[in-house]
């Protein structure tokens, strides 16, 4: 899969395509990666790309024209694709919509935006859609194209090295997050792992962590429960943690009266 970046600040995205997973994937041509500079479009000595808002206002506004050629560039290369701004006024960005890039692996091309923003008739000539990543102003579009291009890309087959771990990643069961991680040693400052994980039996421990899922999206991002209508399952979750042992929970990070307090919300004031 494909994804242009047009920035006025290459390098920031260069050294980002460097590292950790998103480096390896790009180097080993999994993920393709190209950025475009408009700058490279201005005509004047000082270079510029950018100039006051008309009706007055803070912030320069990014020219048209060196963004019209840029992306004309790409489309006579016919490499364009879907072209996405980076703006505070799109819709959220979310792991739905980092899957459906990637299982459609068509190429995209991002618009990061400087300044005050971008002049609009460029958008609106391109029917440019927007893509939000969050309700806050960032500086520049370039933190949220790589937040948008390193949550696809991982999801692209063999660019994570463990396959089952972008399926065991919170958000991809059904919505849920992940259940708590642990690692050596088994006792660390007298806290234990729970026991269940030490056991060996893979049947049991993929049970406990996938209730542990539900019980830990109920804690931390209730929402999620409502938004997947996972009101079932969790119920039956919380049955089945009701019946262990109160040290084996709180080994999960889950204390009693936490779990009082969800069978109260989830299985009703009479639940006993
Ligand atoms: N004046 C703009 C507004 O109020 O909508 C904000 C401009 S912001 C200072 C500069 C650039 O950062 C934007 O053009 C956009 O590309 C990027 N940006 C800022 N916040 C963002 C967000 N939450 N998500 C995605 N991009 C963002």
């Amino acid at each position: 899969m494909r994804i242009n970046i047009i920035s006025l600040f290459p390098d920031l995205i260069e050294n980002f395509m460097n590292y950790g997973v998103l480096g390896r994937a790009i180097k080993e041509s999994k993920a393709h990666l190209q950025i475009y500079n408009p700058r490279k479009y201005s005509t004047d000595i000082h270079q510029t790309v950018d100039d006051r808002p008309y009706g007055g206002g803070d912030g320069m506004v990014m020219l048209a024209e060196n963004l019209d050629l840029t992306l004309g560039e790409l489309k006579d290369a016919q490499e364009l694709g879907e072209i996405y701004y980076l703006s505070p006024q799109g819709p959220l960005w979310n792991d739905e919509m980092a899957v459906s890039w990637a299982n459609e692996r068509a190429t995209k091309t991002l618009i990061c935006g400087r300044y005050g923003g971008i002049d609009q008739r460029v958008l609106q000539k391109h029917k440019i859609m927007e893509i939000s990543i969050g309700d806050y102003i960032l500086s520049g579009g370039e933190l949220a194209a790589m937040v948008v291009v390193d949550s696809v890309f991982r999801k692209l087959p063999g660019v994570l090295g463990n396959e089952l771990s972008a399926i065991s990643d919170s958000f991809s069961k059904m919505g849920l997050l992940e259940a708590p991680l642990y690692t050596r040693p088994a006792i660390w400052q007298d806290r234990k792992v729970p026991a269940v994980l030490l056991s060996g039996h893979h049947e049991k421990i993929e049970t406990a962590k996938d209730i542990m899922s539900y019980i830990v999206t109920a804690l931390k991002r209730p929402d999620l429960i409502e938004k997947n209508g996972l009101h079932q399952s969790l119920k039956k979750a919380l049955q089945e943690v009701s019946q262990w042992d109160p040290q084996e929970l709180l080994a999960w990070g889950v204390e009693q009266n936490n779990l009082a307090q969800l069978k109260k919300t989830y299985l009703g004031e009479d639940f006993d």
